[in-house]
């Protein structure tokens, strides 16, 4: 593969941003010499005495807190109380209801790589879930297998693939935690076919904001279940997940097929996943030799044995209308194939442009006007104001989706769309410049029915998340009254 995601690295640099907004956020600086320490150690502390008995860790040192104050899109900082690195479930729980008597506000932390300080509390707990990633035994049938909340996805398909069995769905990045991306929804290009992640979950245990355990699947608990899948850490912190598995192909033929043309790129994409030919459709955006984003790039994968038949090139290419000439295909081991942006990771966090500000533009187009809209954000870019970032565009199938908190357009092929840009940290006009950029898409794109795809920096204020959930409000609002009585659970998201 010649191009991979993720592939044009930069050098470093350190940024301070005043007065933006995002998630509900005031973007106040990146500045290690100017980061917020006003909490005194003793006022700090002072929220914190009589935290019950814990078989995990409970840290107020200055090097965890300031890591719990930043994240992967390093635009937002909030300076936490406490972190805690539970040792049990019982620890989340007893903290959880230690923070609700005293009306301290809690957020669960994954892997930490939300871009605007969606998993930060400013004076409150993170609970960072690494800690809690067991990944157990399949079930009696292998169906589903259960793990713990922070386990990583890469861990997760390892452990199965010793089986033969993989989870169906998978996001580009592997290294994401599972509570973290159940928490979103989770897609990748086997959801035009599986739906996304949130819709292959078959029970999960949650700590709800009271600090009670619960265990909730579609039957028992349902109000439960679907307000913490693709809810944002409203309603609970997802500790366990039970995780539909199906069979793992050994190996899968991979496609990477040019256009020159957007309207014949998304049309032929449609096709595709209306006729479900593939097990895997993708896409991305590149720019041609004169800096134009005018190339689109899809990628297709079809699985072989034992998940799928031998992959027959021309049946599955029939009919397309990229340029055969620039079509790449090569066979890849399956765990290569779900882990082939790990190079391009490498060698941004390398070269240090992994640390760049991260202010991403992620939405949910209507398939019908999918070229329509994505076109004028294309048109607008430059390959400097993108960075070393990418921008994908390919569909899901909604009738392939279940979770009502993930939303999407009411179109029957919803296109996801990403400008994945990253920013030198210092280039504080070029951050507002991409925040202002995002908030035009997304309303040109709500015009028309869009969402967002709650992972990203597009400025959203409290009005926004009521039309972002549409006619799921008032069950998202019911389940935060029931389980998150003193509303105390995740104010970063700026839902509430
Ligand atoms: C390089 C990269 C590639 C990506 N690729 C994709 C992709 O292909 N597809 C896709 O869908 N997304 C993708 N994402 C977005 C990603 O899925 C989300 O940002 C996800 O939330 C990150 O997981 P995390 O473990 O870092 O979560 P965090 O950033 O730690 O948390 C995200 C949110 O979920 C909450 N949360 C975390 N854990 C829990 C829990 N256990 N219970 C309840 N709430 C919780 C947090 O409080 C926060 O609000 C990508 C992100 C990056 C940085």
């Amino acid at each position: 593969m010649s191009r991979t995601p993720f592939s044009r690295p930069g050098p470093s640099r350190r940024t301070v941003l005043r007065g933006l907004t995002v998630a509900g956020a005031t973007v106040v600086g990146f500045d290690a010499g100017t980061r917020s320490r006003s909490a005194s150690g003793e006022a700090r502390t002072a929220g914190l005495r009589g935290t019950p008995r814990l078989d995990g860790t409970l840290v107020t040192d200055d090097a965890s807190l300031t890591a719990a104050s930043d994240d992967y899109g390093h635009l937002v900082h909030r300076r936490p109380l406490a972190v805690l690195r539970p040792g049990s479930v019982r620890d989340v729980a007893a903290m959880v209801r230690f923070c609700a008597r005293q009306g301290i506000p809690v957020a669960a932390r994954g892997q930490g790589h939300s871009p605007s300080g969606q998993a930060q509390v400013r004076g409150g707990l993170v609970v960072e879930t690494a800690p809690l990633a067991a990944i157990g035994a399949l079930a009696p049938d292998s169906a589903t297998v259960t793990v713990g909340a922070g386990a990583r996805w890469s861990d997760v398909v390892r452990a199965t693939l010793a089986h033969g069995l993989t989870p169906p769905v998978f996001t580009d990045y592997l290294e994401l935690s599972v509570g973290g991306t159940l928490s979103v929804g989770g897609i990748g290009g086997q959801a035009h076919r599986y739906g996304v992640q949130v819709d292959n979950v078959t029970a999960l245990r949650v700590v709800t904001g009271a600090g009670e355990p619960v265990r909730c699947s579609p039957t028992r608990r349902p109000d439960l279940f679907h307000a913490v899948l693709a809810g944002l850490g409203q309603c609970g912190i997802i500790v366990e997940a039970t995780l539909r598995l199906v069979r793992a192909p050994r190996t899968v033929r991979h496609y990477l097929l040019t256009y020159d043309d957007l309207g014949t790129y998304v049309e032929d994409q449609r096709a595709l996943v209306e006729e479900d030919r593939f097990d895997y459709v993708g896409g991305q955006v590149f720019a041609d030799a004169r800096g134009m984003f005018r190339t689109y790039m899809m990628e297709v994968v079809a699985y072989g044995p034992p998940a799928g038949p031998e992959p027959d090139d021309a049946a599955l290419l029939r009919g397309l209308r990229h340029d055969p000439a620039r079509a790449q295909i090569a066979d890849l081991d399956y765990y290569a194939f779900l882990d082939r942006i790990a190079p391009a990771v490498a060698a941004l966090k390398e070269s240090g442009a992994w640390t760049f500000a991260h202010p991403w533009l992620n939405l949910l187009l209507p398939g019908d006007h999918a070229a329509e809209l994505s076109a004028p954000v294309l048109d607008a870019l430059t390959p400097a104001t993108l960075g070393p970032g990418v921008i994908q565009l390919y569909p899901i199938r909604r009738d392939r989706l279940t979770s009502p908190l993930f939303r999407t357009p009411d179109d029957p092929v919803p296109y996801l769309f990403d400008v994945l840009g990253a920013v030198p940290p210092d280039d504080t006009a070029a951050v507002g410049r991409a925040l202002a950029t995002n908030r035009a898409a997304y309303e040109a794109a709500a015009a028309v029915g869009g969402t967002q795809y709650p992972v990203g920096c597009v400025p959203f204020d409290r009005a926004d998340w009521r039309t972002q959930f549409g006619s799921a409000w008032p069950q998202l609002a019911a389940a935060k009254r029931t389980y998150d009585p003193h509303g105390i659970l995740t104010p970063g998201q700026g839902i509430f």
